[in-house]
């Protein structure tokens, strides 16, 4: 079993009925209208980038007119806008911008999840949703746990999620549990006992980018610790 397998089972799976029911009405009825003649995805993210990577990217879940719409994680929206650029000025990836399933990015030794791969309203998923998908998160972490040199949180829910999931897996985790904030930074050692570096940065939704309170250059400075 490989990522490409754990792709394929994410995308069909139907595991939270309030989010089925939410990505699939914007993916109809519910389209933005500037998108309404284009086809939608209406399914999970799955994930995207390198199937061996050094770097893995957890952030919060799709967008419901991004990934929701073209099928790829931060793609066709402007938190794409943002972390993609960040990761090609970083050399991650092939292109700054990310417009389309299609349009030839690519990401080189990284990987970008999500913590929950449906799109919620709101874009706030339960406590019960987030569960639930972390056992994809587990499946992934655990296939490309071998390579893996660090892993980047974007907000506060994939920061609880990658925690989660490394606990899951049997890493070892600090006690009491690390807390989020941007720039925070915990080693953590994972079953086969090599070392891992979390690094957490706030999300690059646009709350924050269109507000300042995540810049450019803060965001700059949490890839380079990579
Ligand atoms: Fe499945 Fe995750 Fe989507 Fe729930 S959020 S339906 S577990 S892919």
């Amino acid at each position: 079993r490989d990522v490409a397998d754990v792709d394929a089972h994410v995308s069909v799976c139907r595991a939270c009925p309030r989010l089925v029911a939410w990505r699939e009405s914007v993916a109809t009825t519910g389209r933005r209208a500037s998108f309404a003649n284009q086809p939608y995805w209406g399914r999970p993210g799955p994930g995207f980038g390198d199937a061996a990577p050094r770097v893995l990217v957890v952030g919060l879940a799709p967008a419901a007119n991004g990934t929701n719409r073209t099928g790829r994680l931060f793609t066709g929206d402007r938190s794409g806008d943002w972390i993609y650029a960040a990761l090609h000025r970083a050399g991650y990836a092939n292109q700054p911008e990310s417009v389309a399933a299609g349009d030839g990015l690519e990401l080189i030794g990284l990987r970008i999840v999500s913590a929950v791969r449906c799109a919620p309203p709101a874009n706030r998923p339960t406590p019960e949703e987030r569960r639930t998908c972390g056992q994809w998160l587990d499946r992934e972490l655990a296939l490309v746990a071998p390579g893996l040199r660090s892993m980047l949180a974007l907000g506060a829910i994939g920061w609880e999620a990658a925690l989660a999931s490394a606990r899951r897996l049997g890493w070892d985790v600090p006690r009491p549990r690390p807390r989020f904030g941007h720039g925070a930074e915990v080693l953590l050692r994972a079953a086969d006992g090599h070392r891992v570096r979390l690094l957490g940065s706030y999300h690059v939704s646009q709350q924050n980018t269109f507000t300042g309170r995540l810049t450019e250059e803060m965001l700059d400075e949490v890839v380079a610790r990579l």
